[in-house]
């Protein structure tokens, strides 16, 4: 298998998708493949539920809270989110961070009132600003923050405290890859292709007074409360992608949970990490210190034909990947829970070696 650094979609645990093939053909004997059978079908709707559990459990999300399948990718959340809950008169707020935040408030834009209520641009967006910088407008609907942002290569460390106005979270690159306390998020938003399976199923988690009462006006596919009241199952759901997410679920259970994922990822991102900071400069994080990401690590090397070279050389090697995002450049190795240990070992070894030919 490749060492597959992708930012997304993203690597696959071997035994998840050894799983995925075995039962690929004739589910549960079944006769068919979970994407041959109705979504209406008793096995479906187990498969569907179990993953809403699965997500319950290992995410301590409350019972008050909606647990949404949908489709349409983050992406369409940027719209979903200022559609339902921003009415006239409110500000949307949202935290500048990068490319994902920008695209977010640019979204919402389109529907209503929105204010940047911190940003971290006059930085190049290399850190996550000050939490005591958020200046929250009066009529506030909510504040959006961009948990990770897998371009740049920055995460929040703690989440700022909104007092009475909802926080509203895109966690789409950084889901389940550490304990969040739910409770203080009026929403959670992710596309599953990072950390939670393939792409296709987008989860939206939920404060039940955020999705029960969604305006009459907006199309229905666009209402929360059309989602929320039908258990997403107003219309097909991405009946395989669900599916696979569920075979993740409880491959992150059995690792132990997220807790547990956290210290492994940690262990993870400090090999690469110290590589870049034991290299004299040879390698430079992009990122601030205090808002190093553990899942997307982004590096440059002094010359961009030495960054070049690294990512030809390393594709030689087996390593997919590591060229950064065409708006940012230089290097970057995303490093989800699926992502082996040996993987970011070899990257690790590969950069010495690297530095050692050409520094
Ligand atoms: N938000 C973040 C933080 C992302 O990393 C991405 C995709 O990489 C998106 C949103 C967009 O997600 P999607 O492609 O599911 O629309």
């Amino acid at each position: 298998r490749a060492y597959n650094f992708n930012a997304g979609p993203a690597a696959l645990p071997l035994e998840v998708l050894q799983q995925g093939q075995e039962e690929f053909i004739n589910f549960l004997d079944s006769g068919m493949s979970i994407m041959e059978m109705s979504h209406r079908s008793p096995i479906y709707e187990q498969v569907h539920n179990e993953v809403q559990s699965l997500l319950r459990e290992l995410m301590g999300i409350p019972d008050s809270y909606k647990i949404l399948l949908l489709q349409g990718g983050a992406s369409t959340q940027f719209a979903m989110v200022p559609m339902n809950l921003l009415p006239a008169g409110k500000v949307g707020a949202y935290v500048m961070t990068g490319s994902w935040s920008e695209k977010a408030i640019k979204e919402a834009q389109l529907f209503g009132e929105t204010a940047v209520a911190a940003s971290s641009e006059a930085d190049k967006f290399n850190r996550i600003p000050d939490l005591s910088a958020i200046k929250l407008p009066d009529n506030a609907a909510y504040l959006h923050v961009t948990s990770n942002e897998t371009i740049e290569g920055t995460q929040y460390q703690t989440f700022p405290d909104t007092g009475d106005v909802t926080l509203i979270g895109d966690m789409s690159s950084d889901i389940m890859s550490r304990p969040v306390d739910v409770s203080r998020f009026g929403m959670i938003y992710a596309g599953a292709q990072k950390n939670l399976g393939p792409s296709g199923v987008t989860i939206v988690i939920a404060r039940e007074d955020m999705v029960l009462a969604s305006p009459k006006n907006i199309p229905t596919m666009m209402r929360y409360e059309t989602h929320a009241k039908n258990n997403s199952l107003y219309n097909t759901p991405p009946s395989f992608s669900v599916y696979l997410a569920g075979l993740m679920l409880k491959w992150v259970k059995a690792k132990g949970g997220v807790a547990d994922i956290e210290k492994i990822n940690r262990d993870k991102t400090r090999l690469i990490y110290d590589t870049i900071d034991q290299s004299g400069g040879f390698y430079r994080g992009f990122a601030d210190q205090g808002s190093r990401s553990l899942m997307n690590i982004t590096f440059r090397i002094h010359t961009e034909e030495l960054e070049k070279q690294f990512v030809k050389e390393s594709e030689a090697h087996g390593f997919v990947g590591l060229k950064g995002h065409r708006s940012v450049g230089g290097l970057r190795a995303s490093t989800y829970n699926a992502v082996p240990m040996e993987s970011c070992k070899a990257l690790a070894d590969f950069m010495a070696d690297f530095q050692k030919r050409n520094g």
